[in-house]
């Protein structure tokens, strides 16, 4: 290492240039290796670069030593590419100072100061998140059920919940106070909690005020930062909120499922429960006993004493219902609960038991672990095999989906 310029260390460097999109240059620097390096492994770390437009990024390693001196890894000579570059992006707000992008809003969305720097790709979610339609002119917001125009303050067509909110105007927009409401796209799957019920939407909770209108939910069960903005939810609230984000995140099926039950008309309510209580019995009149099966979904309805005869009976109409997750069951047993108010809310409850690979089994297990075995799939886990019955897997170890002629006919018209 003698003879080198840098302190008894050989010029070599980790270097960047920052050049704008036109390659003008911007800014640039470098760290040299030291005689840390001679005989060890050095670490040459860039403390963090702003990079605030368009532009283009060189990061490279070089040796420019005029004498003939080796600078690698002790291990691998190779290891010269040994190159991290962590990209930190910066979200989509407005910023304080020029250069910025990102629009200004009236309190119902119109926008008005729209900074913008050339060549930029169009940022399309802009108000509230949602994204921008400008197809036709028309410049509405994609609010998932409905369309929104920020113009008028007021949705286009009316709501499809209008008569749980018979005194507003079907119309109406965040019950026209759009600073302390935020309008959702459904309101269909709460979770019961010591602080009332609230009510989920991808992964933020709202409460309802005594005025029946919904804002975010900021109560004693949730983390709050030094800004007020809700960091977390605390408990068995957390972990509910949790399960449900790993659920829309990493399957896209059970993504589909909780979507569907969010916009849906029927309310369900996910009774988070750490007791397991199996099979308290519950007296339903007529002579007949209830049993509440504490990680099922639904009502056993049994005759007093005798066998099973119905649970939650399928109907036409569909309905909601509550859904009792113990959380010692995982997300994958919270897909499974998933499944069933999937069906319940299309109708789908079929207790009747069916023949299949050579056993008798309830049609919604059938269907439920067909669901929970999508779920696994979209994990990576392997799949369930029964639901302690026969064997719900086909010959190819693919899950078997059941579905009664009868519910074919109804459901699909064929
Ligand atoms: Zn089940």
């Amino acid at each position: 290492m003698a003879g080198s310029p840098n302190n008894g260390a050989p010029a070599a460097y980790l270097n960047y240039i920052l050049f704008d999109n036109q390659f003008t240059y911007l800014s640039s620097g470098f760290r040299a290796i030291s005689t840390a390096a001679s005989g060890s492994f050095e670490r040459l770390t860039i403390a963090d670069i702003l990079i605030n437009q368009k532009g283009y990024l060189y990061i490279y390693v070089g040796n420019e030593d005029m004498s003939n001196v080796n600078v690698h890894f002790p291990a691998t000579p190779q290891a010269w590419d040994d190159l991290k570059i962590t990209h930190r992006k910066s979200r989509i707000v407005q910023m304080p100072a020029p250069p910025r992008a990102g629009d200004d809003y009236c309190p119902f969305g119109l926008s008005f100061n729209s900074y913008k720097r050339p060549a930029e790709t169009p940022q399309k979610f802009k108000y509230n998140g949602k994204e921008l339609q400008d197809e036709l002119g028309l410049g509405w917001y994609d609010y998932g059920a409905r369309y929104y125009d920020a113009v008028l303050g007021r949705f286009p067509t009316q709501d499809r919940f209008a008569d749980k909110y018979h005194y507003m105007s079907p119309y109406q927009y965040a019950a026209n106070n759009p600073i302390k409401y935020i309008d959702v796209n459904g309101d269909s799957l709460w979770i019961k909690s010591k602080d009332g019920n609230l009510l989920y939407e991808n992964g933020t909770l709202y409460s309802r005020g005594d005025d029946g209108n919904l804002s975010e939910y900021k109560g004693k069960l949730a983390k709050l930062d030094k800004e007020g903005n809700v960091k977390r939810y605390k408990g068995i609230l957390g972990t509910t909120v949790n399960a449900l984000g790993k659920l829309q995140m990493k399957s896209e099926f059970a993504n589909g499922i909780i979507s569907t039950l969010q916009g849906s008309d029927n309310n369900f309510t996910i009774k988070p429960n750490n007791n397991t209580l199996n099979y308290a019995p519950v007296d339903i009149g007529n002579g007949r006993v209830g049993i509440l099966n504490n990680n099922g979904y639904a009502f056993q309805v049994l005759d007093q004493g005798q066998q099973l005869v119905d649970y939650a009976p399928f109907n036409q109409i569909g309905s909601g219902g509550d859904i009792n997750w113990n959380p010692s069951t995982g997300i994958i047993g919270l897909g499974h609960e998933l499944g069933h108010s999937y069906d319940a809310n299309f109708g789908m409850l079929d207790s009747r038991k069916v023949q299949i690979n050579g056993g008798l089994e309830e049609i919604r297990e059938i269907r439920a672990v067909y669901y929970e075995n999508r779920i696994r799939q979209d994990l990576g886990k392997s799949l369930r095999k029964s639901y302690g019955g026969p064997r719900l897997l086909d010959g190819n170890k693919n899950p078997i989906y059941y579905s009664t002629p009868f519910l074919q006919k109804l459901m699909l018209g064929f």
